[in-house]
């Protein structure tokens, strides 16, 4: 008798990452004035939670007993819903971290590394959180260690706390508008004190960070998708280089640093903010609409249907669907039922892969020619597969249509890219990346059309470009000082 083989299930986390996406590294969020400030700050950070998956920490402050923390490996949902864990962090005062490592220890984090950090200086403790990536971090790294800091991570960001440790400034805002004077690349920070809030954005503002009302408190957060969750107003956005100060006395707002001209990060728009936040006062939903249309004018196709790379194809494609008049609708349905609790990951569950969390509408697709909207093709193995899945499923044709530029450059500003060989569009034209991956067509939003898409009628001005969008361009706003160091080699100059 033949024996019967179970069904090979076990998988793990590793077979789930989705390795062919650019990942967000942080989200970070603040707030103070409210009862039990933590309780908000965990509903903030699982709003967030979409930057950051692999692990979270809550600092917070209580008049009697003081400084607490948590920090933690995994969702915000499966640590911080816990009455044990929050009543270890009492206060009216509070700021956490969602973290996917960009540096640091990636892959292999140690609680170590997990955020906020903690301070305790002459004048009292402080906590920070941030969000971004130093340039900087390893020549600030070995001056710092030289003068007698003591790491004790492997993390970038703690850098600023050593810092504020060797200024010789009277106040805890004092040290850190000091120690971030030291520091290049892209942050925003969420940090406290005793009886402050602090937020601070780099002068090109490169990380996104915003200002809400709740109740008499005040809160911050990385997105004002995380301020709608505590029932907190969205006031506004935090100005690039702008630094604000909360306490009980209100709010008060610098700009310690050399201006400069603002350096959003432009994927936020495409693909790293929720789509609904909102990102300079567009609502990032209706700007990945108009990225579908632009896209449906420069690169038209005749097709019966137009459909998303779920989820974050689904607003470009309904945008693509309603510039082009040809029909919207769901060929690809996405498993939203995917844990985390798996075993060992066996071959056939490796090859499975896409199919795990993605599934072809079978009934829909057969016989159709389908245009597959996806807002980008990072290494293009995941974009070979769902095509392969498409045709599978009996379509006739498949025609790829992508929400960015193509990304042919690493991003060293707080996102986590492959490094720059392994970008499909590193190494290939726009034809030989659509021969690699056999479909009938594949086409880019060009970065003009991306920057209509934003509100920049005009598109990009090449002089002075209103965006970062290094990762598509190659010019980096901030030169990446501790890559070019490793070896790493700037576009030349044209
Ligand atoms: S390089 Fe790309 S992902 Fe990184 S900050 Fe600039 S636009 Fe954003």
């Amino acid at each position: 008798m033949s024996k019967i083989m179970p069904p090979a299930h076990p998988f793990d986390a590793s077979v789930l990452e989705d390795d062919d996406k650019l990942k967000e590294e942080c989200g970070i969020f603040g707030v103070i004035g409210v009862g039990d400030a933590s309780n908000f700050v965990a509903l903030g950070l699982h709003a967030l939670q979409h930057r950051g998956q692999e692990a979270g920490g809550i600092v917070s402050h209580d008049p009697e007993q003081g400084f607490q923390s948590a920090r933690r490996f995994g969702y915000v949902r499966d640590n911080f819903t816990s009455q044990k864990v929050m009543e270890t962090l009492p206060g009216p005062l509070a700021i956490g971290h969602v973290r996917y490592s960009t540096t640091g220890s990636k892959g292999q984090t140690a609680i170590r590394d997990v955020q906020p950090f903690f301070g305790e200086f002459a004048m009292g403790g402080a906590a920070i959180a941030h969000n971004g990536n130093i340039t900087n971090a390893n020549a600030l790294r070995r001056e710092l260690i030289e003068r007698g800091s003591i790491f004790q991570s492997s993390s970038d960001s703690e850098c600023i706390i050593h810092l504020m440790a060797r200024s010789l400034q009277r106040t805890i805002p004092e040290r850190m508008e000091d120690a971030l004077r030291r520091v290049e690349g892209a942050f925003s920070v969420v940090a406290m004190t005793r009886t402050k809030l602090i937020g601070v954005r780099d002068p090109l503002g490169v990380r996104p960070l915003v200002l809400g009302k709740v109740g008499d408190g005040w809160a911050l957060s990385s997105e004002t998708c995380a301020l709608d969750i505590i029932g907190a107003e969205f006031i506004r956005e935090i100005e690039p280089g702008e630094m604000v100060v909360i306490s009980q006395n209100g709010i008060d707002s610098q700009f310690p640093f050399r201006p400069q001209k603002p350096r959003f990060c432009i994927f936020e728009h495409v693909y790293f903010s929720r789509p609904d936040s909102i990102l300079g006062g567009r609502s990032v939903y209706e700007t990945r609409e108009s990225i579908g249309r632009e896209l449906a004018k420069e690169s038209p196709v005749e097709a019966d249907l137009v459909c998303p790379v779920p989820d974050s194809g689904t607003p470009a494609a309904i945008g693509y669907s309603l510039e082009s008049g040809i029909p919207y609708a769901m060929g690809i349905i996405r498993n939203q039922y995917m844990g985390r609790t798996f075993i060992e990951p066996t071959e056939q569950i490796r090859n499975m892969g896409v199919r795990l969390k993605l599934n072809v509408n079978r009934a829909l697709i057969q016989g159709k020619r389908v245009i597959l909207v996806d807002d980008s093709v990072v290494r293009g193995t995941t974009s070979r597969k769902i095509k392969e899945m498409i045709l599978d499923a009996g379509a006739k044709e498949v025609h790829f249509r992508i929400a960015s530029p193509p990304t042919a450059w690493p991003c060293f500003y707080g996102v986590d890219t492959p490094q720059r060989e392994k970008l499909l569009a590193a190494t290939m034209s726009e034809e030989e990346m659509r021969d690699h991956l056999q479909v009938d067509s594949l086409k880019f939003i060009s970065l003009d059309g991306l920057y209509r898409a934003v509100g920049e009628a005009k598109g990009r001005n090449a002089k002075q470009p209103q965006y970062c969008d290094a990762c598509f361009s190659g010019e980096y706003p901030v030169e990446p000082a501790d890559q070019i160091e490793s070896g790493f080699e700037m576009k030349a100059a044209e």
